[in-house]
């Protein structure tokens, strides 16, 4: 442990948390024995304090590995073994936002989700990734392809069939059990081409101008575009503009994921100029999925301290149910609503979590009268890719399963998560043939539009 873990500090931070910026750009970020050093600091301060024991499967398999070692200390444990907890960290944020004591300013200066990501950055650099691992987070290639007319309804099938399943399996390493999305050909771009709003003004309130740019997101494309649509009724029942972001792609965030820090790179230098051209003309930016807001508002910011743009960008950036939110509190939020969505469970996603909004969504379901929301905050276990490997899967079948458990016990009319992934993750593992329904869909449901 480093001098100034042992120096009798302090049992945790008095000050409000802060994040240094991520230095990926500085070559001793990829030199391999600062990193194991740092891992080596921060394990055996994880090893002294083990609040996190619940969050995910990262740091029970750093504690099985200290416990089960001959000298119970982290020193009995191989430096090879670390990269076991490096794969099981999805970046999800969560033991930095909500459990850490020990982040800066704390002298201890613990960031474990981007040590994390280090690890992941010097294994992507020297070429230590699978080849599936970078087709499943190719997310726009892929949904590009296996969006096509001809292809998605071969591709559905394909996915819904045992040989099929096994044979992708084998050869690419995904589960043949877990759920894979389905693919649109009518995509949520094709949809709202040349999509104008009656309202093209936007009427600014509590920081919001009333009229959004949509960044649609590779899944809300390509796998659930009906969400999409769900937002722009929503959002324009409510004298919101909603325009599509051309010329877009995907965030960055599954490259992310991966260490490839180069990769978020080139999203950001194809995003970020599109988005300011769309601020620039008034437009604030939505994202129906929390961990594509979560890359703009926090990830990028944290990569690119010094660019005016992306800060810009990620002042634009909200939570659908954020943005909601800000307009009810301005009075500007119908509440006209039809029908009562009565008992709802709701998942509340890590990655809207770490955003430090509050439970917007439940705020804004809360509106609805005759409708009670009881809120599940604790990991799906998918994080988008994780929860679809061949080594993950059952490691993810058994975090989701509190959740699960939680959503049964609810006997709710509904249940839903902010993570569209996550939602139906959890519909597999209940596996009784019932449906999650996404929050805008609900919210949609309960305007009767
Ligand atoms: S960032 Fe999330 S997945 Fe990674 S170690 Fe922390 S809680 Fe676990
Ligand atoms: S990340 Fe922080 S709170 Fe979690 S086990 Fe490590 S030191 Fe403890």
């Amino acid at each position: 442990m480093s001098d100034s873990s042992t120096s009798a500090p302090r049992e945790g931070s008095l000050e409000a948390p802060g994040r240094h910026p991520l230095d990926w750009r500085n070559p001793e970020f990829y030199d391999e024995s600062a990193l194991f050093a740092e891992l080596e600091r921060v394990f055996d301060i994880c090893h002294g304090c083990r609040r996190c024991f619940n969050l995910c499967h990262a740091f029970p398999t750093l504690f099985d590995l200290i416990d089960e070692s001959q000298s119970m200390e982290l020193d009995g444990v191989a430096k090879d073994e670390y990269w076991k907890v490096v794969e099981h960290c999805y970046l999800c944020d969560m033991c930095f936002m909500t459990k850490c004591p020990y982040v800066p300013p704390h002298e201890w200066n613990v960031d474990f989700p981007h040590l994390m990501l280090r690890a992941k950055a010097v294994a992507n650099r020297k070429g230590h990734v699978r080849a599936r691992d970078r087709i499943l987070s190719a997310t726009d290639t892929v949904g590009g392809l296996a969006s096509i007319a001809v292809a998605a309804p071969v591709v559905n099938t394909a996915n819904k069939l045992r040989p099929t399943r096994v044979l992708l399996e084998k050869t690419l390493g995904v589960h043949r059990d877990a759920t894979v999305p389905e693919y649109h050909s009518n995509t949520l771009a094709k949809r709202l081409r040349g999509h104008r709003s009656v309202e093209e003004s936007g009427e600014a309130a509590e920081g919001t101008q009333g009229k959004v740019a949509l960044f649609g997101t590779c899944y809300g494309n390509f796998n659930e575009p009906a969400l999409g649509e769900d937002l722009v009724a929503v959002f324009e029942h409510n004298g919101i503009s909603v325009t599509l972001c051309d010329g877009v792609s995907c965030c960055g965030m599954p490259k992310l994921e991966l260490g490839d820090l180069q990769a978020v790179d080139r999203a950001r230098e194809r995003n970020v100029p599109q988005l300011i051209a769309l601020i620039d003309q008034g437009f604030d930016v939505v994202a129906p999925i929390p961990s594509c807001v979560l890359m703009f508002k926090q990830e990028l910011p944290l990569m690119f301290p010094d660019d005016e743009d992306v800060a810009r960008v990620r002042d634009a950036m909200f939570d659908p149910f954020e943005y909601l939110m800000l307009r009810h509190r301005a009075g500007k939020l119908r509440t006209d609503f039809t029908t009562p969505l009565g008992k709802v469970a709701y998942h509340v996603a890590c990655h809207q979590r770490v955003q430090n909004i509050g439970l917007k969504t439940k705020e804004v379901l809360e509106l609805i009268p005759d409708t009670q929301v009881t809120a599940i905050e604790r990991c799906s276990g998918h994080d988008g890719t994780y929860a679809v490997k061949t080594e993950f899967y059952d490691t993810a079948m058994k975090l989701v399963r509190p959740v699960a458990k939680r959503v049964a016990d609810a006997e709710a009319d509904h249940y839903t998560s902010d993570c569209a992934m996550a939602a139906r993750h959890i519909e597999h593992s209940l596996a009784n043939g019932s449906k999650a329904e996404l929050p805008l869909t609900l919210l949609r449901k309960a305007y009767g539009i």
